[in-house]
């Protein structure tokens, strides 16, 4: 592994184009940031080939956040030269009186949200997303136009550029695309990250390091080319030739995003020592690099070519992100990155909590995917009563279904070959998959029909039944306490130093006594309690008496009188019998074993 000053240089890289002459329209994006102490990017777009009069239009949104984020109100100072300009509404420029096709346009755009989905620039470094500060040429149905986008990146002094996007021969720091799609899609990471390289299938990946903490560089790299690996023998190949991972690591990191050929993963700079940890994180490396297949290619239509005008529906995030999500553990576990044991013990953890959530009878699979932009996206207290959330019952529904699938089939196909034969059939650039079209994929892998689990379990609210998995693969699922422990039925968060009572539990005590989200607790039977001491002086109770809590609601003093009430002790364990049948071995090995 080579430490590389650029990212855009190296041995097997982005492909190389040499200009071509522009088919239609050109903008040629030129960013620079001559004072990053002001989160301001100065930008100028250079158009030839234009129409008399054009709208360039700055996203409202991302790929793979489904949330309204506005990149068009970080602008300021707007100016035209060669035509004139008027703003349309929020987010889209009209230009008009252009003579022979040609005028640029320059503003300053503001930057100071770092995450792995929002423009920042700052002294240490600047990151932007070509949907976040670089508009599109807008066709006539008010979608990107094809053209020739072609972006130059003028870094502070000293930094570099770390992106995916194919380099322009011969001009330093410019890259090109005839795609907008592609070019919004790109994240740009400008500063002096440290790069190390891999090499998988004679294919570079760069790892790009921003940022500081207690992380071993090399066992992340050699982690990640594990990962890469073993899903690559799974799909046959790599659909990319360069792969870039960008990694910010500050103490107020985390999160994902994945691109077509790259992603970004943000992880609290000093989350790294502790192996559970580490484990969320390199899971977190597996999830967004699975994406490469499922979401960049597999996608429903909605999803590619994008209108980032508004919010886009799709019934299918929950395979997008829950077949993730359940993916994302079996990659680890294959590439030899964990053990076995946290594998089961993920998917336990996310069966406990999701089937206890009073929201798994309200919402469906469908509707949470639907509705990300509104609930998911802007989940409230109350989310835990009416809604959940399609990664985490996606991935719950993933595991059912893969065993599905290898119970009958005899444990010849699994939703390996699903996913598989979707990115045959609808991988990018082909067109996405029509709504509703994967449960035919998998009834086609599978040979028979799914009826009844889609209209119970995706479409439906049925309490999900683990039977099938236990049987597939020789699991058992139990409690490692047995008995109960006192339940009051709410969280708590901390604000300001005080504790509050967060989302109330439906069906749970503190709902039956009247408790409220924000209710600022004092006292626990007649005596102070504080966050550290909260959870010890609950446990402590017994099921079935009484306790007074005393709050400040809106700074009024009241009291809560709660009857205690009880939940299963200890934690749900997932964990092979110590006899399983032949079927059930073979099985559990093909599923999690290392390849
Ligand atoms: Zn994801």
């Amino acid at each position: 592994m080579a430490d590389r000053s650029s990212t855009s240089a190296g041995k097997k890289k982005p492909v190389s184009r040499s200009r071509r002459k522009p088919a239609g329209p050109a903008l040629h994006y030129q960013v620079s940031m001559p004072d990053p102490a002001s989160h301001t990017f100065k930008v100028e777009i250079t158009l030839t080939g234009a129409a008399d009069h054009c709208t360039l239009a700055f996203p409202a949104w991302t790929p793979g956040s489904y949330k309204l984020r506005e990149f068009g109100k970080n602008v300021s100072s707007f100016k035209a030269t060669g035509a004139k300009f008027e703003m349309l509404d929020k987010q889209r420029y009209r230009l008009s009186g252009i003579k022979g096709g040609n005028a640029s346009v320059s503003f300053d755009y503001y930057a100071d949200e770092l995450s792995v989905r929002t423009p920042h620039l700052d002294d240490s470094h600047g990151f932007f997303l070509g949907t976040n500060v670089l508009p599109y040429l807008e066709d006539i149905n008010a979608m990107p136009a094809k053209g020739d986008y072609t972006v130059s990146i003028k870094p502070f002094k000293g930094w570099k550029v770390a992106t995916s996007l194919p380099t322009v021969k011969g001009k330093p720091n410019t890259w090109h695309t005839d795609d907008y799609d592609v070019l919004g899609d790109t994240p740009f990471e400008v500063g002096t990250h440290e790069v190390l390289s891999f090499s998988v299938r004679g294919i570079k990946h760069d790892v790009a390091f921003y940022g500081y903490g207690n992380y071993d560089k090399k066992r992340i790299v050699e982690d990640t080319r594990k990962i890469v690996e073993v899903q690559a023998r799974n799909f046959g190949g790599l659909p990319y030739d360069y792969y870039l991972f960008i990694h910010h690591m500050t103490p107020d990191s985390g999160g994902g995003l994945e691109h077509l050929n790259s992603c970004v993963c943000g992880w609290p700079s000093w989350n790294f020592k502790k192996e559970e940890d580490y484990q969320k994180f390199i899971r977190l490396v597996s999830h967004e690099f699975f994406h490469v297949w499922n979401v960049k290619r597999i996608r429903p239509a909605i999803l590619g070519p994008f209108d980032y005008s508004s919010e886009q529906h799709t019934k299918a995030l929950w395979i997008m992100e829950g077949m993730t999500q359940y993916y994302e553990r079996l990659w680890v576990a294959r590439a030899g990155v964990c053990d076995a044991d946290t594998v089961l013990k993920a998917y336990a953890e996310t069966i406990d909590r999701e089937d206890n959530r009073p929201g798994r009878k309200v919402m469906s699979l469908e509707d949470s995917s639907w509705l990300a932009w509104t609930k998911l996206y802007m989940a409230d207290e109350n989310f835990l009563n009416t809604g959940v959330s399609y990664y985490s019952r996606g991935a719950q529904v993933g595991l059912l279904l893969d065993a599905k699938i290898r119970n009958a089939t005899d444990g010849k196909r699994s939703l390996d070959d699903v996913m598989r034969y979707a990115a045959k059939r609808y991988g990018w650039p082909k067109p996405g998959f029509p709504e509703g079209a994967w449960e035919e994929l998998v009834e086609e892998v599978a040979g028979q029909k799914f009826t009844r689990f889609w209209n119970d379990h995706v479409k439906g609210t049925k309490e999900l039944n683990y039977d099938e998995v236990l049987e597939c693969y020789g699991l058992e699922m139990s409690r490692d306490k047995e008995g109960f422990e006192p339940w009051l039925g709410f969280t708590t968060s901390s604000k300001g130093g005080h504790l509050q009572v967060g989302a109330v539990h439906a069906e749970g005590p503190a709902r039956k006594a009247g408790l409220q989200p924000r209710d600022e607790i004092l006292a626990l039977d007649g005596h102070k309690v504080h966050a550290k001491t909260f959870e010890d002086r609950v446990s402590e109770l017994k099921p079935g008496s009484d306790c007074t809590l005393t709050l400040f609601r809106r700074e009024k003093l009241v009291e809560g009188c709660l009857r205690v009430g009880r939940q299963p002790a200890g934690k749900l364990v997932l964990r092979p019998r110590k006899k399983q049948s032949p079927t059930q071995r073979r099985n559990y090995r093909k599923w999690l074993a290392k390849r």
